[in-house]
């Protein structure tokens, strides 16, 4: 989005120039460059870009902004949002990132705000940028929902329009700063005069102050109020992503649009299932005599509960796949499977008919369980008929 040179390469630096390395290079070129001595057309633009490259990478902060988000880091306090893909869901514009990378801890909703600090900038400054940490459940996340929040928030004060003023007056120009919100110090050095501004402390850079104030907000032009907010959460999010509500942030000084609403989404974990992509893995107990002789077992899915063949001879821990049983994908058509771990369950409590089959099991060279049919497998079977039906179905799950 930018068409700016590379810092880095104005002043003909590597990326790690040490602190000195990046001031030598200024002083040279800036020497060279001066509009004072040097007398070429373009002189002076390249002196501004020669000092605007310096200020930002002898500032240490300024600098990791930069390396981080390029020029963008710099131009804009917003800058990440540029960096995000963004997407279209349905009536309200989203953007959808996973900006935590997964390593975000602490669940539980709750407020925070998200950037705007520490930023001088004149003329109406735009509203800050709030963020809700949202729980939701793996079906919400599979299937999408639609979920009201409370969002408190500053929203302009009714009463005086937001300006601060008590209704019949009006905020007047500061006489400190004349309006603009800045003061100009010069300053002479060996390069020239320097010019530097710094934000006014009589108004705090708004360039007005109020000699009445409003009795509603006392003179601050905001109240705070909770708004409920409709969050359309979409098919197939995870744990990190964030759906961004524009407009939807604390209002800004009159005049200059509100911030945004991040909504950052947190998945919780299910009690039986657990999610890999968009595959679903959950792990199902059979008995020992399914396992070797087979059966139909019913498998709860998110889609509700399914028939599922257990072949005769399967072993423990067995992955059994479920075809498109899993996670919708976030952005397009079809899902991710389900994958089934199958558990044999070795009997720990046997009663004495038990005990007397499973000896006669073993004398008739027990352990290859498709060597022989009928007889002593179905007395078997039916001694440990313990078809293991999954006790809790997603379907009625609380989670
Ligand atoms: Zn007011
Ligand atoms: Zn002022």
């Amino acid at each position: 989005m930018s068409t700016k040179r590379d810092y880095y390469e104005i002043l003909g630096i590597s990326k790690d120039a040490s602190a000195s390395e990046i001031k030598k290079a200024y002083r040279k070129l800036a020497m060279k460059h001066h509009p004072d001595k040097n007398k070429e057309p373009d002189a002076e633009e390249k002196f501004k870009e020669i000092s605007e490259a310096y200020a930002v990478l002898s500032d240490e902060g300024k600098r990791a902004q930069y390396d981080r988000f390029g020029h963008a880091g710099i131009d804009n306090q917003y800058s990440e949002e540029d960096i995000f893909r963004s997407a279209d869901f349905g009536g309200f514009e989203d953007i959808l990132e996973h900006i935590f990378g997964g390593g975000f801890g602490g669940f539980g909703g709750g407020f925070g705000g998200f950037g705007g600090s520490g930023r001088t900038q004149r003329g109406p400054r735009r509203g800050s940028d709030l963020r809700y940490d949202m729980d939701i459940t793996l079906k919400q996340a599979a299937f999408g929902d639609k979920v009201n929040i409370d969002v408190p928030r500053a929203q302009n004060c009714e009463t005086c329009g937001g300006t601060g003023a008590k209704p019949g007056t009006e905020p007047i120009n500061c006489s400190n700063c004349g309006g603009s919100g800045q003061v100009t110090h010069a300053r002479r050095t060996p390069l020239g005069n320097f010019v530097t501004a710094t934000t006014c402390d009589k108004c705090h850079g708004k360039g007005q102050t109020i000699e009445s104030p409003c009795e509603t907000c006392n003179g601050s032009g905001k109240v705070r109020k909770t708004k409920t907010i409709e969050v359309n959460i979409p098919k197939g999010v995870e744990t990190g992503l964030r759906l961004k509500m524009s407009g939807e942030g604390e209002a800004g000084s009159p005049g200059a649009p509100p911030g945004d609403l991040y909504i950052v989404l947190h998945v919780k974990p299910h009690e039986r299932f657990e999610r890999m992509g968009d595959d679903i893995v959950c792990e199902i107990p059979i008995s020992f005599a399914q396992a070797g002789l087979g059966d139909s077992v019913q498998v709860p899915t998110l889609y509700g509960d399914v028939k599922m063949n257990i072949k005769p001879g399967t072993q423990t821990h067995s992955v059994l796949r479920l075809k498109g049983k899993g996670m919708p994908h976030l952005h397009g058509h079809g899902q991710g499977d389900q994958l089934v771990k199958v558990i044999v369950k070795t009997p720990t409590k046997l009663s004495e008919e038990q005990k007397k089959l499973l000896k006669e099991f073993d004398s008739l060279g027990g352990g290859s369980a498709g060597s022989g049919k009928g007889g002593v497998f179905d007395k078997f079977k039916n001694a440990f008929e313990s078809v293991i039906s999954p006790e809790d179905s997603p379907g009625d799950s609380p989670a």
